[in-house]
């Protein structure tokens, strides 16, 4: 009896979640800081993250985030010498590449030489990249940071490429949150993933098989920057429905490497 009466408070719940699902519609006018359009951005599922798109160029929250962290953050961007790492054809990256008077897109091919180019985007390794030092006033990079075997490398790099009085503007997924972070996987002798707990993917624009997840950041991700670079840093927390931004896990990190003393 009570098998049966659990087996339908089961079915019972899963039906109600579906049609939570089923029936969830959320809209809300604004304007998009990624196309810069005033627009209806909308979703029909709960989960805002992935679904929550502007109407004209289809961005989602996170994007909108990081835009307008660049935004604030350096309002003469478009001016500024910008790599971004891994982007996309959509939300930030798009604007980015249209209007940043110098724009840099590289990628990891893991077959190919760094510093190459490859289809016109330039191959590099954060963990190792060929750039001089000081090259660039901005960083950006979006959800590429929970894929990195060695982050202690990539962001004293990142930060080794940096103007002085420039920075490293970046989204990722700080699932831990007031937990400490956790290395999620490693690399084993042959250059794949060796993970520590359960196996996890994310989708990747130049890799079918995708991108292992191997960090798992809490908060602490702040004091792990500093640690192993010297930069200031701080998160970025937007909740501003009238540009399209509401979501779970949309922080943005800005590790600024400091203006030498007499420079804004
Ligand atoms: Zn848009």
């Amino acid at each position: 009896m009570i098998k049966i009466l659990k087996k339908y408070v089961k079915a019972k719940i899963s039906t109600i979640y579906e049609n939570h699902i089923a029936s969830f519609y959320f809209k809300q006018q604004g304007f998009c800081p990624c196309c810069e359009q005033n627009v209806t951005f909308t979703s029909k599922h709960p989960w805002l993250r992935d679904y929550f798109k502007c109407s004209n160029c289809h961005s989602i929250p996170r994007e909108r985030a990081l835009m307008l962290t660049i935004k604030n953050e350096y309002p003469n961007w478009q001016a500024l010498k910008i790599h971004e790492s891994s982007p996309g054809n959509r939300g930030h990256s798009v604007l980015l590449r249209k209007k940043a008077k110098s724009y840099t897109e590289t990628q990891y091919f893991p077959n190919e030489e760094l510093g190459c180019i490859v289809n016109g985007i330039r191959c590099e390794d954060l963990e190792q990249q060929t750039f001089p030092d000081g090259q660039f006033d901005l960083v950006i990079t979006s959800d590429v940071m929970e894929h990195i075997y060695e982050p202690d490398k990539a962001f004293q790099e990142i930060y080794r490429t940096l103007k002085q009085g420039g920075a490293h503007i970046f989204s990722v997924p700080i699932i831990n949150k007031h937990n400490p972070t956790q290395r999620w996987a490693k690399k084993d002798k042959n250059g794949n993933p060796q993970f520590l707990f359960k196996p996890e993917w994310h989708s990747n624009p130049v890799s079918k098989k995708g991108s292992p997840v191997t960090m798992h950041w809490g908060y602490d991700i702040v004091d792990f920057i500093k640690t192993h670079t010297g930069a200031e840093v701080k998160i970025v927390y937007l909740d501003d429905l009238s540009h399209g931004i509401r979501a779970e896990y949309i922080e943005i990190i800005v590790m600024k490497k400091p203006a030498l003393h007499g420079q804004a």
